[in-house]
């Protein structure tokens, strides 16, 4: 480990800057500019922060990060979550996941992870594309884009990350995108501190040919689009066609860890009153 951390050193002393696998303009970085920057604001120790991946380019921000980590398998992030946080509760467990490893492989652990309420925080890059792959057609991608498998435009309507997991139950809900990077830090932060099962989506470029061809064509930049098109959801009217950025549901129900422990207590102090059962969410 020591080194490894030499080598980091060194390699900053001479090229001042740090090493990565992201193309040039993938706003991945940014992102992970602002998840570094939510666990520093917020004085998180080290050690008490988990980051696990899944599979695919946003799997790679685990291996850049100095907390507990660990890469998983495609779309299986939430689940190793899920059981790092059941085993020891006292930990901010952060799933770094992109839209088709959260939605798509991973999408039924997705579902069931905000039904449950686990108190585990989702962030979800959302590209629109299985960038590292090489292009394919995934569930965020919007209805008639390009895309490796669907050369002609997909036929298919494309998942709506913050309903779905409002629909199943997140206690908090958000979406910012990697040009709204200070923006995103306070989502994130929101979410880190949430009890419950807490989701920020993140819209994010993928520079490679589909990114181009479809919902970035004609602008200068992909940053400039996600400008143009997001809108703050404050700042909406009732005919914007515009993407909605913000926090969509903001609950305090306690999570899954939480109920668990009353449950214990309960049964090694029985005579214990039942607690009340939970309202069921409704989207806003
Ligand atoms: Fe980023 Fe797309 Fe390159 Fe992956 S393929 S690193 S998502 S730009
Ligand atoms: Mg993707």
């Amino acid at each position: 480990m020591a080194e490894v951390t030499q080598l980091i050193h060194d390699y900053l002393r001479h090229n001042k800057k740090f090493p990565h696998v992201f193309c040039p303009g993938c706003g991945h970085g940014i992102i992970l500019g602002s998840l570094i920057r939510s666990v520093h604001a917020l004085q998180l120790p080290k050690d008490d922060v988990v980051i696990v991946a899944g599979i695919g380019c946003s799997g790679r921000m685990a291996v850049y990060v100095d907390f507990n980590t660990v890469h998983t398998t495609h779309g299986r992030a939430l689940t190793f979550a899920t059981g790092i946080k059941m085993a020891n509760p006292k930990l901010k467990v952060i799933c770094v996941m992109g839209d088709g490893d959260a939605l798509s492989i991973g999408g039924n652990h997705l579902i069931h992870a905000a039904r449950r309420n686990i108190g585990v925080t989702a962030l979800i890059l959302n590209n629109y594309i299985y960038g590292m792959t090489g292009g394919q057609c995934s569930p965020a991608t919007p209805f008639g884009d390009n895309s490796m498998t669907t050369p002609h435009g997909s036929l298919e309507q494309p998942f709506d990350t913050v309903d779905l997991v409002t629909a199943a139950g997140a206690n908090y809900v958000a979406r910012g995108t990697s040009f709204h990077a200070r923006m995103l830090d306070g989502l994130i932060m929101d979410a880190i501190m949430h009890p419950g099962f807490s989701v920020v989506e993140a819209l994010s470029p993928c520079p490679t040919q589909y990114g181009r061809k479809n919902k970035f064509k004609g602008t200068v930049s992909m940053y400039e689009w996600l400008k143009k098109n997001t809108v703050k959801l404050e700042n909406r009217k009732e005919d914007d066609t515009r993407i909605p950025i913000g926090v969509f549901r903001n609950d305090n129900r306690p999570g899954l860890e939480e109920r668990y422990a009353s449950l214990k207590q309960r049964i090694m102090h029985k005579g214990q009153p039942e607690p009340k059962e939970q309202v069921s969410p409704k989207a806003e």
